[in-house]
């Protein structure tokens, strides 16, 4: 016999686990899918940290949200009993007219958050990691940290868990097929029946979702670890994480050394290469490792020993740079959560709550209509013509 589900969770990463969390809460009867393990390799979501910050220089319309994703991941903490966020504070850095200087600061004000904008010789006695050019400043948001991303997800899962979810793992979700009692979800070896169902499946989203074909877009990302030569200089209490503005040569976000590993450090976006979910992440290459080399002995020379690990990702980018939480158009017992384009984990304890909110309501007082299918079209039809995706976001 079918098995039945109010809710079925199909991919069980960032958001999909945090959704099943919420869900489970409720106490719904619902099952989250996922095709492989949690943060796994081929994910977006390992990797140790993600970063987090309040002053959102994309746009200030992002900072209700992320107050509400704060709140969240405290009360994430509380039932674990566990830290999952760590407020290092986030400097922006770059110059005082860049996207991410110049946006940080508008949106700090707009809302009324707290920030200190520091020039060369400030950043020099207080964080003297950081290289800094004469005509640059850095803006530091103290409610800034990092978010341990597989200790995030590991407690969601728990929790669904203790709170009455069914998990599976290592089964892919080959079809949703809904008709006129409810929807059925089809692994290769199960059918499932559910009332409603979330589609959270990252870098793959659309093979389920066919209408976001053309417009989500896998590509590359590598991040590298590198042993510093000041290892005082680069503890969290002297270097706190970071987005740095190269202009044209995109943005790079970077961590403290948390671990053993050391420091941390990609640029957003790296070089825009396109992957195929399916195949395996192409190897860390030279042009790679140049790349970051070259970025760390110039702006972090206190960081810059021996590179110790370099790893790929995965990010799944939209036309917008922004996210897609919504309906499906034309059959609303489908939720469709596409919210990476490099920036997404942070928002994963609200989206969380947002993602059962429209499963089990249909809506949410939470402000999400800037990500709906509606607000994608627009965007795509106010864009005069197709634009390479911006190296100056994320993080
Ligand atoms: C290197 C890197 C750095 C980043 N830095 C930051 C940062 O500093 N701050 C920030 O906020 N964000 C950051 N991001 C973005 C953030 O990590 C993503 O937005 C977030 O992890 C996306 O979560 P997700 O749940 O959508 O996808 P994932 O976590 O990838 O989860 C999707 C899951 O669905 C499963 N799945 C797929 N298809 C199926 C199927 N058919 N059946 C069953 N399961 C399926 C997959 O196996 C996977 O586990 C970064 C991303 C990368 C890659």
């Amino acid at each position: 016999m079918t098995a039945q589900y109010d809710v079925a969770v199909i991919g069980l990463g960032a958001m999909g686990s945090a959704a099943l969390s919420y869900l489970a809460a409720r106490g719904v009867k619902a099952i989250g899918i996922e095709a492989f393990h949690p943060a796994h390799a081929l994910s977006s979501s390992h990797g140790d940290s993600r970063l987090i910050r309040l002053g959102y220089f994309e746009d200030p319309s992002y900072v209700p949200l992320l107050k509400q994703a704060y709140l969240n991941w405290q009360a994430l903490e509380t039932r674990l009993r566990s830290d999952i966020l760590a407020a290092t504070g986030v400097l922006q850095i770059g110059k005082p007219d860049s996207k991410i200087v110049a946006g940080t600061r508008a949106s700090c004000q707009l809302h009324g958050l707290a920030y200190e904008e520091l020039g060369r010789e400030a950043m020099a006695s207080r964080f003297p990691a950081f290289q800094l050019d004469p005509d640059e400043i850095a803006i530091f948001d103290p409610r800034g940290g990092y978010l341990r991303p597989e200790a995030a997800i590991a407690g969601y899962l728990k929790l669904a868990a203790q709170d009455g979810a069914v998990l599976h793992f290592g089964e892919k979700i080959t079809a949703i097929e809904p008709d006129d009692t409810g929807v059925t979800i089809v692994s290769a070896d199960a059918r499932y029946r559910a009332k409603k169902v979330i589609v959270s499946t990252g870098v793959w989203i659309a093979e389920l979702v066919p209408a976001l074909r053309l417009h989500a877009q896998p590509i590359r990302q590598v991040v590298a670890w590198y042993q510093p030569r000041d290892g005082f200089a680069v503890r969290p209490e002297r270097m706190p994480c970071f987005l740095r503005d190269e202009g044209e040569g995109g943005s790079y976000f970077g961590f403290p050394a948390i671990g053993a590993e050391g420091v941390k450090i990609g640029r957003h976006a790296h070089f825009l290469e396109p992957i195929d979910p399916n195949l395996p992440n192409p190897p860390v290459n030279d042009r790679d490792t140049a790349l970051l080399d070259g970025f760390i002995a110039k702006r972090l020379p206190a960081a810059a020993g021996q590179r110790v690990n370099a790893v790929t990702c995965r990010y799944t980018m939209l036309p917008s740079e922004d996210f897609l939480i919504d309906l499906l158009p034309g059959d609303p017992r489908i939720v469709v959560a596409s919210p990476c384009s490099g920036h997404g984990f942070k928002f994963a304890s609200v989206i969380g709550e947002i993602l059962a909110d429209l499963a089990l309501d249909g809506g949410t007082a939470l402000p999400v209509s800037a990500f709906s299918f509606s607000a994608m079209e627009d965007f795509l039809a106010k864009r005069a013509a197709p634009d390479a995706i911006s190296q100056t976001s994320g993080g």
